[in-house]
């Protein structure tokens, strides 16, 4: 079972009993979404749902998962959480887009991928715009060209016209972005230079993450379940590697977690060495009052949706046609959009993934249509 970014301790554990509620209405409800569509091909297999949690200019855009599920429930859940999560991520960077997210229930075999993915593509189209899809996690761009043979309503396909199909550059650019602003208001500096940045996870976005600071004479010290990752950043960023239980606890200017959802919580937060938190992976929080524990430890939290929001920036902008110079000024706000919730939250004493959500919400409310 993999269930990636899907904070568990939150769903199970709420004190507000929506989550537990066998009545598919509350939980939407609860969840805020606007509509929710299932699918299920009975030639292909497919299992689908897509929840719309907000909608501008008539458009969702979320990408789409596939992976395993422990129950259809989960995958609903799933799907809403995520969906609500990108009106967020789609607020938070003024894009004319709603939220909306897509899941596949990944059978044991999938017999005719084709097929399969042209079934999606059809039940896309059929929302006639409502939702775009694009990749996500347990998606390829292959899987997107065989969706766009059905709808027009697809990003991430494969690239043309000199864009990039990989939005993991892009989304490290914003957390880099992000990271500059949080020196600036934490630490007051305009440079990188000789700081000390532990990333958790050099995947995709944590290489490239640690190239950009390498390049800007920031020191690294990395921890990845996979070892071939680690040493490719020993070897050309002269990074020194721990353990994937060592990393919370590494002296350092800033954590940046790019790995994992649910990482900070009550276990690790209390080791954390570090004044800033400011990374890629999507879900940081465990619940969100943990936001407020980081606060009172005086560490600056830049929040997950807000920092991690290039690689959306670069697929609407690709579902555009716009060129890179665009994308990378767009992804360049992120370094305001933290100043200004930074500030905000230190106004108004309350932690800064409260107030990022706010910022999102009134955004949301007044720019969503039905
Ligand atoms: P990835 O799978 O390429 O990289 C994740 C890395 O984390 C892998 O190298 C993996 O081995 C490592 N890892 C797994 N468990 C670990 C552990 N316990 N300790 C340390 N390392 C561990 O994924 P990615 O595309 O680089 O994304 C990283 C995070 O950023 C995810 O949470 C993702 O949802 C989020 N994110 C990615 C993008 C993007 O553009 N790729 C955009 C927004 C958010």
């Amino acid at each position: 079972m993999v269930i990636s970014d899907l904070n568990y301790e939150e769903i199970t554990n709420a004190p507000n009993s929506a989550y537990q509620s066998e009545d598919l209405f509350t939980l939407i409800e609860f969840m805020g979404v606007k509509d929710l569509h299932i699918k299920h091909d009975q030639e292909t297999g497919l299992k689908a749902i897509v929840s719309i949690h907000s909608i501008k200019s008539g458009s969702s855009l979320g990408g789409c998962r596939c992976i395993e599920y422990p129950s259809t429930r989960a995958a609903i859940i799933d799907a809403m959480r995520l969906s609500r999560g990108m009106s967020y991520k789609s607020a938070i960077c003024n894009l004319a887009y709603g939220g909306g997210k897509s899941v596949i229930i990944k059978p044991k075999v999938i017999e005719d991928k084709e097929a399969f993915f042209k079934a999606f593509g059809r039940f896309v189209q059929q929302l006639n715009g409502r939702y775009i899809t694009a990749k996500d996690s347990g998606t390829l761009v292959s899987d997107m060209d065989i969706i766009a043979t059905e709808t027009n309503y697809v990003a991430c396909t494969t690239p043309h016209d000199n864009q990039e199909g990989d939005p993991s550059p892009f989304t490290a650019h914003g957390v880099l972005k992000g990271i500059e602003a949080c020196v600036k208001y934490k630490l007051n500096r305009d440079d990188l230079e000789n700081l000390h940045v532990a990333i958790q996870g050099v995947g995709h976005v944590g290489y490239h993450l640690g190239k950009l600071l390498h390049e800007r004479g920031v020191k690294l010290t990395v921890a990845d379940i996979n070892e071939a990752s680690t040493k490719r950043c020993r070897d050309e960023f002269n990074a020194n590697v721990v353990g994937v239980d060592e990393i919370y606890a590494v002296e350092c200017d800033i954590f940046a977690p790019c790995a994992l959802g649910a990482i900070l919580n009550e276990h690790t937060i209390p080791e954390l060495n570090t004044k800033i938190v400011a990374g890629s992976a999507n879900n940081q929080l465990a619940l969100e009052r943990y936001g407020l524990m980081l606060r009172k430890q005086e560490i600056l939290y830049a929040p997950d949706f807000a920092i991690n929001s290039g690689g959306l920036i670069q697929a609407v902008a690709f579902y555009r046609k716009e060129n890179v110079e665009k994308i990378m000024m767009d992804i360049d706000f992120i370094y305001d959009r933290m100043l200004e919730i930074f500030t905000r939250a230190d106004k108004e004493d309350l932690p800064t993934n409260k107030v990022a959500i706010e910022i999102a919400k009134e955004y949301t409310l007044s720019h969503d249509e039905s």
